[in-house]
């Protein structure tokens, strides 16, 4: 299997290869096709297994249609990521992906001052990567609009809600459109997490490496 036979943009794959990715990983040889069909996905991938790039690189074909150009819209992909580390490294990583696209990224997470993130917000964004408590924070100031989403990810469920962000991810699970694409991404299957993919995912594809 090659990143040139999961029938991405052309653009994307010459990203990806140029971060010197040969062949995709098990979870991106699974999950990228699934994610092109715009399919809700449950997915069981510890960390290290590519599953940044399992979720990026379809979305980003989607977002820009196979082509390179995102059509304006406002946040139109939210990731949620349980530490200001991973939302850091997730970001990073999709704008390589994207680097050559028409689609912009941002990254908010907690314990840094708001005012730059509020700007960034403002100029608009195509993609966000967030942690849970700052982008409520934000938004209910006033500042986010996610009424445009049309992917959601909840990366490494399992962390979120052991780091106790439960109701956090619930409040932001009703302030985006029910009529999205949901991906959830967790290491471990606890019953509250089940619980919570039953109300997110809708007939999804499950896949576990
Ligand atoms: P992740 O699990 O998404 O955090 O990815 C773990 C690491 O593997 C990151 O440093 C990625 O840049 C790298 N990576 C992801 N996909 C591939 C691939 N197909 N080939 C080589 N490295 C990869």
């Amino acid at each position: 299997m090659t990143f040139q036979e999961l029938n991405l943009a052309p653009a994307i794959v010459k990203a990806v290869l140029e971060q010197g990715y040969e062949t995709p990983t098990p979870i991106q040889a699974q999950a990228i096709p699934a994610v092109l069909t715009g399919k809700d996905l449950l997915a069981g991938a510890q960390t290290g297994t590519g599953k940044t790039a399992a979720f990026s690189l379809p979305m980003l074909h989607r977002l820009t249609q196979g082509g390179t150009q995102a059509p304006a819209g406002g946040i139109r992909a939210l990731i949620l990521t349980p530490t200001r580390e991973l939302a850091a490294q997730i970001e990073e990583n999709i704008r390589s992906y994207a680097k050559y696209l028409d689609v912009t990224t941002a990254v908010i997470f907690g314990g840094v001052g708001m005012k730059p993130q509020i700007d960034r917000i403002r100029k608009g964004v195509d993609v966000l990567v967030a942690t849970p408590g700052r982008l409520l924070d934000l938004q209910q100031q006033g500042f986010m609009d996610l009424s445009n989403v049309e992917v959601l990810v909840l990366d490494e469920a399992d962390r979120m809600l052991d780091m106790g962000f439960i109701h956090d991810v619930k409040k932001i699970l009703a302030l985006v459109p029910a009529n999205k694409q949901s991906l959830l991404f967790s290491a471990t299957f606890s019953d509250d997490i089940r619980s919570l993919a039953n109300n997110l995912l809708k007939n999804p594809e499950s896949i576990q490496v």
